[in-house]
C-alpha cells in the first residue's frame, strides 16, 4: 500500500473509483461521524445483498470479527477450534482471545488451504470449530469441510478476509458456513481504511454479534450489560466508505481476475515459476497473485523479490506458518506443504489501477531473473 515515486509499483493500493468522498463529505457536513448513522446500516444492508444473505453486521477489523463470530458460537477456556497453519495470524490470534486452543491443521499441495482429508485425526471431544481461510482469495473445499463438520457436530466459520468476490460451485465465499468474516484493511480487495464484517443467516447468531460488538448493551434497556462485551464498532465514515466501495464490487472482483489473466499470459513457459493453481471447483478472486518460485529458477524466492525490489517492483513472501512461531509452535509439530508453500510462495502486485504494461514489466523482469 506504499504510495510510490513514478516507476514504483507497491504490491497493493486502494481503489477510490466510485462515490467515497461524496459520501464521506456527507458525513462530514452532517456530522455523523461515529459509530451510529445511515451508513451504517446501508453498508452492512448492500453487502448482506451481495453474498446473499441474512445478516451482515460491520465492525472495525477483521480481527475482531473473527473474534465475534467465535464468542456468538459460545467458544471459550476447554474448546479447541481447528484453523489453518499457513494463514495471517489473525485467525489463530482471535481463537486465543477467547482462551480456547487453535489446533493448527495441514495445507494441501497447490492451493495452500486446508483440505478436508487431514481434519478428522484432528478432531478430540474438545473441538468445537473450523476456520477454513481461502488463501489469497481462492476458495477452500467447502463441501467437504462442512461434511467433515456436520459429522461431528462442529461449527464452520470461514475466514473469508482474503476472498471477497471468490466463489465455491458457483457461491460466493463468505455466504457458506455457519458465520463468515471480512476484512477492509487498505490492502483488502475493497477498504474501508480498517473495517470488518461478519456474516451469517442466523437470526440468534448475528443478535449474539451485535450483543458483543457494543459492548454487550441489552438493546432493549440502556446501560443494562448481560454479558462482558466490546466495543468493536465501526464509524459511519468507515460505512460512508464501505458504502461506496461495494457499489462497485464488480469492478473491484472484475479488474483483478482481468490482472490474473495478463500475469498468466506474461508468465506463461518460465521454468521454475509455478502459477497460481484453480481447482474445477474454484472461481479465484484473486486478492493477490501468488507464483512459486521452484528450484528449477535461477535463484531464491528471497533472491527474486530483492532483484524485483532493486527494480522498484514490491512484493511480498507468502506468510509464515504459523507452527514456526514462537507463540504458536508449542507442540513442535511439522508442516511440510505449508512449510514449501511459505517458503516459495511470492505475492505478486496487484491491485485495481496496476496497468497491463506494469504487469509486462514485472514478468519480463521475472523472466530475465531465470536462468
Ligand atoms: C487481513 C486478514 C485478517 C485480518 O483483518 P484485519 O482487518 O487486518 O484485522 C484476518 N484473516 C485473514 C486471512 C486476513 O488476510
Amino acid at each position: 500500500m506504499t504510495m510510490g515515486k513514478p516507476g514504483y509499483i507497491p504490491v497493493s493500493s486502494p481503489a477510490l473509483i466510485g462515490r467515497e468522498k461524496e459520501y464521506v463529505l456527507d458525513c462530514m457536513e452532517s456530522s455523523w461521524i461515529s459509530s451510529t448513522g445511515k451508513y451504517i446500516g446501508q453498508f452492512e444492508k448492500a453487502f448482506a445483498q451481495y453474498l446473499g444473505a441474512g445478516h451482515a453486521i460491520a465492525v472495525s477489523n477483521g480481527t475482531v470479527a473473527l473474534h465475534l463470530a467465535l464468542l456468538a458460537l459460545g467458544i471459550g477456556p476447554g474448546d479447541e477450534v481447528i484453523v489453518p497453519t499457513l494463514t495471517y495470524v489473525a485467525t489463530a490470534n482471535a481463537v486465543k482471545y477467547t482462551g480456547a486452543v487453535p489446533v493448527l491443521a495441514e495445507s494441501e499441495p497447490g492451493t495452500g488451504n486446508i483440505g478436508a482429508s487431514g481434519l478428522e485425526k484432528l478432531i478430540t471431544s474438545k473441538t468445537k470449530a473450523i476456520i477454513p481461510v481461502p488463501l489469497y482469495g481462492h476458495p477452500c473445499d467447502m463441501a467437504s469441510i462442512m461434511a467433515v463438520a456436520k459429522k461431528h457436530g462442529l461449527k464452520v466459520i470461514e475466514d473469508a478476509a482474503e476472498a471477497l468476490g471468490a466463489k465455491y460451485n458457483g457461491k460466493l465465499c463468505g455466504g457458506i458456513a455457519d458465520i463468515s468474516t471480512f476484512s477492509f484493511y487498505g490492502n483488502k480487495t475493497i477498504t474501508t481504511g480498517e473495517g470488518g464484517m461478519v456474516v451469517t443467516n442466523d437470526g440468534a447468531l448475528a443478535e449474539k454479534v451485535r450483543l458483543f460488538k457494543g459492548q454487550g448493551m441489552d438493546p432493549l434497556r440502556r446501560y443494562w450489560f448481560p454479558v462482558v462485551g466490546y466495543n468493536y464498532r465501526m464509524t459511519n465514515v468507515q460505512a460512508a466508505i464501505g458504502l461506496a466501495q461495494i457499489e462497485r464490487i464488480g469492478e473491484h472482483v472484475g479488474r483483478r481476475k482481468e490482472i490474473a489473466l495478463w500475469y498468466a499470459k506474461a508468465l506463461s513457459g518460465i521454468e521454475g515459476i509455478t502459477l497460481p493453481v484453480v481447482k474445477s471447483y474454484a472461481e479465484h478472486s484473486y486478492w493477490m497473485y501468488t507464483v512459486l518460485v521452484d528450484k528449477e529458477y535461477g535463484m531464491t524466492r528471497d533472491e527474486l523479490m530483492a532483484r524485483l525490489a532493486a527494480n522498484g517492483v514490491e512484493t511480498r513472501p507468502a506468510f509464515f506458518p504459523m507452527h514456526v512461531m514462537p507463540v504458536y509452535c508449542e507442540d513442535g509439530s511439522r508442516f511440510k506443504v505449508a512449510e514449501d508453500f511459505a517458503a516459495r510462495g511470492m505475492n505478486l502486485p496487484t491491485f485495481y489501477s496496476l496497468p497491463q504494461s506494469d504487469v509486462e514489466r514485472i514478468a519480463g523482469l521475472i523472466r530475465e531473473g531465470g536462468r
